[in-house]
């Protein structure tokens, strides 16, 4: 995961929560969106919000269009738990649409450890395998009921997706995860990291994050 920064929501949006009726409340409201076919509005959220993440899904980090056939608006606090935060722009991601995972897989459940906190970057910690493990029981938590790929009984294809990322990378610099990393090594993995985080056309590469991560781990 990468953490959040959130920034305005888009006008419709707002607009459109100025408008709310009285004798309804939050979650109400967010399911006339959908009821009453406002899609214009539906789809300047998914963008705003796939814009403020550089086109990378809030859990997973694999790359999201912004359009509806790949991107979900999520609530990172359910709406069954937490209603009254359903119309609130900075509980709101997108989402990749993956089947058993992220957005699919969350449902109602809580998340102890999410996208708009900083803890996201270092209590999850990806290995050259492909796999996810937790460093805090928060972290496990919100692992599992993503369905992050900690094991491959879980979450095959994600792993394996991971995993072809991360050693074609460590493969194009010439990084052998098996070789003790040497003094020369250390500035590679810096200019790396500096490389991984560049933004392109309002986009990051797809698993930056995750990536970023690994080659942390080499220091
Ligand atoms: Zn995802």
């Amino acid at each position: 995961m990468r953490k959040i920064d959130k920034q305005q929501p888009p006008q419709l949006f707002t607009s459109w929560v100025k408008e709310k009726p009285t004798n309804i409340n939050q979650n109400q409201r967010f399911e006339q969106l959908h009821e009453q076919h406002q899609w214009g509005i539906v789809s300047a959220l998914r963008e705003s919000l796939s814009a403020e993440q550089y086109y990378l899904c809030a859990y997973c980090c694999c790359s999201i269009s912004g359009e509806q056939k790949d991107t979900m608006n999520e609530h990172v606090e359910a709406r069954a738990l937490a209603p009254q935060r359903a119309l609130d722009y900075s509980n709101i991601v997108a989402s990749c649409k993956n089947l058993g995972q992220c957005d699919n897989a969350h449902k109602g459940k809580p998340l102890p450890l999410t996208p708009l906190m900083p803890e996201c970057e270092t209590e999850l910690k990806f290995s050259i395998s492909g796999r996810v493990k937790g460093m805090t029981t928060r972290a496990c938590v919100t692992i599992q009921t993503l369905n992050l790929g900690d094991t491959e009984r879980n979450n095959r294809a994600l792993i394996e997706k991971r995993k072809n990322i991360i050693q074609s990378l460590l493969f194009s610099e010439g990084l052998d995860p098996d070789d003790r990393i040497t003094l020369e090594d250390d500035d590679i993995v810096y200019l790396l990291i500096e490389e991984l985080k560049n933004i392109e056309n309002g986009k990051l590469r797809p698993f930056s994050p995750v990536l970023i991560n690994v080659v942390n781990n080499f220091k």
